[in-house]
């Protein structure tokens, strides 16, 4: 499989990274609009390719994402001084016509994987721009949250992350929502899990879970400035399920026609991923509180992708 690359910036190179240790894709292009920096991205990766995988990292233009199944979309554009929210995601928003345009010119088949922030907003505006079928332009979403979640629940339980099956739905951000009620430990429910593990998970347990998972962007950028790894392996995992058409399931955000009676919004739900891009979703029982998170989240993002001129 052949995987594209635009903004080899922190989190474009973190994934090629991945990308590139995972050992799924044959081969990875690095794109940016400053070339210098997607050469020298390339060729630090390539550097780490004997320890680990036959994958060839190259950098180029937008003629060398040709035949590229998987594009990753992470061009970043900072927020000016004094520049507001919308006044950004609107400059976002004319990068991505140009950068989406020149992409889907040299590989028009391929799937678009979304990573630049406010993602969820960003991969509504590229579904907007594009006309792509909603399923083909996937935003990283709340696969970092959905993680953290399962790490903190699996460290509370002493048992494997991989074996809690629990989702974080909605928005990438502050509104996202924790969906503790439909949360499996192995094949048994997170309450009754707690109690076979003496690890009752009090109202001071969820809410200090809750915090880990919903502030871990903000600390990590407190500490260093940025935060990269954790996004570039997500990215990576997304690619390896849509390249190995794996059928697997991952909580991303995609155009959603219907969400708690709020219509044609993007948002992250567990979804099926394989050839092609989301194949499908599978929305877990909400309790009631949930519910009204969940609709809460997807008004805001309804509003605000709203708001943005295109
Ligand atoms: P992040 O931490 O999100 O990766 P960076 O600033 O490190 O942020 O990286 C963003 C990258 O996106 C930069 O290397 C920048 O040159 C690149 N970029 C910005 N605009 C474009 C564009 N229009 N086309 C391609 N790359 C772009």
């Amino acid at each position: 499989m052949k995987v594209g690359i635009v903004g080899a910036g922190q989190v474009g190179a973190s994934a090629g990274y991945a990308i590139a240790l995972l050992g799924k894709a044959r081969e990875v292009v690095l794109v940016d609009l400053d070339p210098a920096l997607a050469v020298a991205q390339a060729e630090d990766i390539s550097h780490a390719l004997p320890f680990a995988a036959t994958t060839t990292v190259t950098a180029g233009g937008y003629d060398a994402l040709t035949g590229s199944e998987v594009v990753i979309i992470a061009a970043g554009v900072s927020q000016r001084p004094g520049e507001t929210r919308l006044d950004l995601l609107t400059r976002n928003a004319e990068v991505f016509r140009d950068v989406t345009g020149k992409v889907l010119t040299h590989a028009p088949d391929a799937v678009l994987l979304i990573a630049s922030n406010p993602v969820d907003i960003m991969t509504g505006i590229t579904t907007r721009l594009t006309g792509l079928p909603p399923g083909r332009v996937i935003g990283s979403g709340t696969i970092l949250d959905t993680a953290r979640f399962r790490v903190l629940l699996g460290q509370h339980l002493n048992i494997d992350a991989r074996s809690i099956h629990a989702f974080v739905l909605g928005e990438h951000g502050d509104s996202e929502v924790l969906a503790w009620s439909s949360a499996q430990v192995g094949a048994v429910p997170l309450e009754e899990a707690a109690v076979h593990r003496r690890a009752p998970l009090t109202d001071a347990v969820q809410a200090r879970i809750d915090e880990g998972v919903r502030r871990a962007a903000y600390r990590i950028i407190e500490g260093k400035g940025a935060t990269y790894y954790g996004i570039g392996a997500g990215l990576a995992r997304l690619v390896a399920a849509i390249g190995g058409d794996e059928r697997s399931v991952h909580s991303v955000s995609i155009m959603t026609p219907e969400v708690e009676g709020v219509m044609d919004v993007p948002l992250s739900l567990p979804r099926i991923l394989g050839k092609g891009g989301v194949q499908g979703d599978l929305v877990p029982h909400l309790n009631p509180q949930e519910h009204a998170a969940l609709r809460a989240s997807a008004q805001l993002l309804k509003d605000t992708l709203e708001s943005v001129p295109l």
